[in-house]
């Protein structure tokens, strides 16, 4: 478990336990510079880059947001950047075309479908259509089989990087008593599988979860994924617990906040990310993880 909370002494009274910020920003810039390394020396042995083909179809903007960010981290570390941009009314048929045509692409050893995607898509299909050993999202039926499994494969990008920020930390997840809040296919399930691959003792909360605060009160460890602004109390938190707030929720004043009450779980909690710059920046340095670490499967495949 992390070490203890520390007290801060003054001349006329003790303040509260602070919590530790976690930097999802800076272990992010860390995982992208070592990750660029790696990417130079793959490079250097097999004479290509890993390849990344990134597919946003229509107008959304917040979509188009994120894969701007996500073709400028490929810039960045040196993965070769395949865009494709496909206008709103593109056909079922028409995405399938193009998803099993970057399937067959050599070069091309990721494929990210920016979701979420126009209604008369059926995202499933397109998904499942996507390349297991391409899936660099992680959200192929066969990659969550293998997760549930606790076999090796592709495992999602957000999950990923709240695990790094967790062993960051220093927490020995196991048989830490774990609490994931949000059961998404995207988020909260492969959270909780890969904690209970490394040995804690998981419980998923939900909508329907009788008494969420009891629930968090009992957390050694507790993931927020329910995209609620700072629903889970301050007052909820464990004492000494690590706390990895994944909600983003903006507000009515532009301001974007977590899932959890975040200055009154300072005061309890052992370690807490912030919102921004917390798990937020984790994404996409673990996409470009998930890029190289394909591209060196596909290599043993090949071979
Ligand atoms: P989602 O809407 O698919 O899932 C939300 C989950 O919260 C559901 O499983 C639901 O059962 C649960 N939930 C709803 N109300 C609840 C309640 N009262 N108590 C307990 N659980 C409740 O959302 P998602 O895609 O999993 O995303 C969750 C949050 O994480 C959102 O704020 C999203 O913006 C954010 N997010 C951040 C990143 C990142 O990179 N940091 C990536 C993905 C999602």
């Amino acid at each position: 478990m992390p070490s203890a909370p520390v007290y801060i002494a003054t001349p006329f009274y003790y303040a509260a336990p602070m919590a530790q910020l976690i930097d999802g920003k800076a272990t992010a810039a860390a995982v992208r510079v070592a990750v660029k390394t790696e990417i130079a020396e793959f490079q250097r042995t097999h004479g290509y880059a890993p390849g990344l083909a990134t597919v946003l179809v229509g107008d959304d903007a917040a979509s188009a947001t994120y894969v701007r960010g996500k073709r400028k981290a490929c810039a960045e570390v040196g993965v070769a950047s395949f865009p494709h941009e496909l206008p709103a009314q593109t056909t079922q048929a028409d995405l399938l075309a193009l998803v099993c045509k970057l399937n067959a692409q050599s070069e091309v050893h990721g494929i990210l479908v920016q979701l979420p995607l126009p209604k008369h898509i059926d995202s499933d299909s397109i998904i499942e259509t996507v390349d297991p050993a391409k899936d660099v999202d992680g959200l192929h039926p066969l990659s969550q089989a293998r997760l549930v499994q606790g076999r090796e494969g592709m495992r999602p990008c957000t999950p990923l990087g709240v695990m790094r920020l967790l062993d960051d930390t220093g927490v020995d997840l196991k048989g830490a008593r774990a609490v994931v809040a949000g059961r998404s296919n995207l988020v909260g399930k492969p959270i909780a599988f890969m904690l209970l691959e490394r040995h804690a003792t998981v419980t998923m909360c939900h909508s329907r979860t009788r008494d969420l605060a009891a629930e968090v009160a009992n957390a050694d460890v507790l993931i927020a994924a329910i995209g609620r602004a700072q629903m889970i109390r301050g007052a909820w938190i464990k004492p000494g617990s690590v706390v990895i707030d994944v909600g983003i929720n903006r507000q009515s004043d532009g301001k974007l906040v977590g899932d959890v009450e975040f200055a009154a779980a300072c005061e309890r909690a052992a370690f807490i990310t912030p919102v921004p710059g917390g798990v937020g920046p984790m994404t996409i340095a673990m996409l470009m993880q998930n890029t190289l670490t394909a591209a060196r499967r596909q290599l043993t495949v090949r071979s």
